[in-house]
């Protein structure tokens, strides 16, 4: 047969998917009881309501081809929801609804990048970022986040990743998987290197209605002269438990309108109209759904991430929203993530290995807070077994737990933090 296309070697799978398969052979083969933190999919289920309309909008008839932008209703809907919460004003003629947040990814960066372009991606970050930006023949250059600055990018060095083709800044806040959120004042430094340096942005804002302060998270769009400039991305997945919907947007600079709709009407013509239906219900409607899905992270959050600190040698900063947990590892230097998350898999949980989110992913293993408080309390137990168990023979673990504040404060005095600790 015909060679596949070259473009085919520069994409791949994700690891959360591979990681999902390896933990259901094993449930399937061995009848294994796994606990499922690997994936970042809530374990809620669609709000009825949603449900409803979603129905009601088929029975009506709503099963026709859709405008390729979104229906009006759903775009009007969308503009008042990111107006309201970002308080800015968005012209719903900006809103395109596109499938998830991964579609509007894809589309924007298939607009911008091509050979030769640099795009600024963090990493740890979002495992589609990496994989498009390949696709599209650019360059990804990681933006490191770590434990030790909690997880909020070092503007200085964002300012020396900068080359003359640097095009793109990707920025994610609430973070996957690191959980932090950017402050307004970073984001102002931010905004300051892109404006001079005349940078587009993409702001993945899926996890922006769920932080634990309440409150939604800070944007870069909102900032003076950056809306012409950046593509602020959201979506239903997540506040709405509306993963397998396939329902998200991005709210698009002027210039991006028309080579985005091109491209979506080539390749699915339009979103199914009751789903943009059921979106508008979920915006419309009573939001005491999203309230109720963030206060349950918060207690997860609230149980996970103390436990996890106890283990001696450990350190999780506090996630700010979303709802992982990424736990520093670097205490056991002769395991990596991926040796580590495979123990545990053994041990019954199922969880990611950091290097799947970039090489400065590696001394982490991530867990999504996706299950009850019940089940999260067996999986803390098995992991809390594994590390003072099988934990010590990767390194002699010291016993003495070290608040948080301390090590951290101890991390700064170290030149090499994932090696330099005795515990
Ligand atoms: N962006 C981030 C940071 C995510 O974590 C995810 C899903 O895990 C997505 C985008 C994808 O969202 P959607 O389901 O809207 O495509």
């Amino acid at each position: 047969l015909p060679p596949l296309a070259n473009r085919t070697q520069r994409i791949s799978s994700t690891g959360a998917i591979l990681a999902l398969e390896r933990a259901q052979e094993l449930e399937a083969q061995e009848g294994k009881d796994i606990i499922h933190l690997e994936i970042g999919e809530l374990d809620f289920d669609t709000p009825a309501h949603i449900v409803e309309a979603g129905v009601a909008s088929l029975r009506n008839g709503r099963s026709r081809y859709a405008p390729t932008a979104g229906t009006p209703e759903c775009r009007e809907a969308i503009a008042d929801y990111v107006s309201e919460s970002r308080k800015t004003a968005v012209p719903p003629q900006h809103v395109l609804c596109t499938p998830g947040v991964k579609g509007a990814l894809y589309f924007t960066i298939m607009t911008l990048i091509e050979a030769g372009d640099e795009v600024i991606v963090p990493n740890p970050g979002f495992t589609a970022y990496n994989a498009i930006v390949n696709f599209a023949g650019g360059g990804p250059v990681s933006l490191p986040l770590r434990a030790a600055n909690h997880f909020q990018p070092d503007i200085d060095e964002l300012r020396s990743l900068i080359t003359p083709r640097s095009k793109l800044l990707i920025l994610n806040s609430p973070g996957n998987p690191t959980g932090a959120v950017f402050s307004q004042k970073t984001l102002e430094s931010i905004a300051e290197i892109v404006l001079e340096h005349n940078l587009w942005v993409i702001s993945d804002e899926i996890y922006a209605q769920l932080t634990f302060s309440g409150e939604i998270a800070p944007s870069i769009y909102t900032l003076p002269d950056m809306a012409g400039r950046t593509i602020l991305m959201d979506g239903f997945s997540k506040a709405y438990a509306m993963t397998g919907w396939r329902l998200g947007f991005g709210v698009f600079p002027e210039p991006l309108i028309a080579p985005v709709l091109s491209m979506m009407v080539n390749d699915h013509s339009c979103l199914p109209p009751f789903i943009m239906d059921a979106g508008v219900a979920a915006l419309r409607g009573d939001q005491s759904c999203v309230v109720t899905i963030r206060e349950e992270l918060k207690q997860r959050r609230d149980l996970v991430v103390p436990a996890l600190n106890r283990l001696p040698g450990v350190v999780c900063p506090q996630p700010q929203g979303a709802f992982y947990a990424l736990m520093d590892i670097s205490a056991l230097p002769h395991i990596s993530s991926a040796q580590l998350a495979e123990q545990l898999l053994d041990a019954g949980v199922s969880l990611l290995p950091g290097g799947v989110f970039g090489k400065y992913g590696e001394q982490y293993v991530r867990l999504a807070y996706t299950v009850s408080q019940e089940r999260l309390s067996e999986a803390l137990e098995k992991i809390k077994s594994w590390w003072l168990v099988d934990g010590g023979s990767y390194n002699q673990l010291s016993t003495i737990h070290q608040p948080l504040s301390q090590r951290e404060n101890d991390e700064k005095t170290q030149n090499d933090h994932r090696h330099g600790h005795g515990f």
